[in-house]
């Protein structure tokens, strides 16, 4: 059994909505069609729901409860699901809890984030890096619209 879905207010007309893992758009207000925050959990059962059919670009963000650099990232990368809404999806993956993920696409240390592109990796950087580094990573990375 999966989790069930979030539910997520809309910064503009402030409805409720379902904010499902899978999906092959942007997630988009059911209301008013503003492009919301996507971010989302996935494990080893979900992270091709979640990561590899993406036609969003992804933000993988394998962390552990354990880890301080980790917490220390994790209010970055919600911060960039909200400004980059419509253009990044953010997926947390729990490394204790999904050991195949990290063994398949070679994680040897946390935090590591990767960025997702069309179902293969485009790109990847290990450990806690300042949110104004994170954010030029990420952009440079989705190159340009
Ligand atoms: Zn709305």
């Amino acid at each position: 059994m999966s989790a069930p879905d979030l539910v997520t207010p809309c910064p503009s007309c402030g409805a409720r909505n379902r904010v499902p893992r899978g999906g092959r758009g942007r997630l988009r207000c059911a209301a008013c069609h503003a492009d919301l925050p996507w971010l989302v959990e996935a494990d080893d059962h979900t992270f091709d729901e979640a990561v590899v059919r993406s036609k969003l670009p992804v933000l993988v963000d394998v962390w552990a409860q354990w880890c301080g650099p980790c917490r220390a990232i994790a209010p970055v990368v919600e911060q960039l699901s909200r400004d980059m809404a419509g253009r990044l999806k953010v997926v947390k993956v729990d490394a204790d809890r999904s050991p195949a993920v990290s063994r398949r696409h070679d994680v040897r240390a946390i935090p590591t984030l990767l960025l997702w592109r069309d179902g293969a990796e485009a790109a990847r950087t290990v450990g806690a890096v300042p949110a104004a580094q994170l954010r030029t990573w990420v952009e440079s990375a989705l190159g340009a619209p």
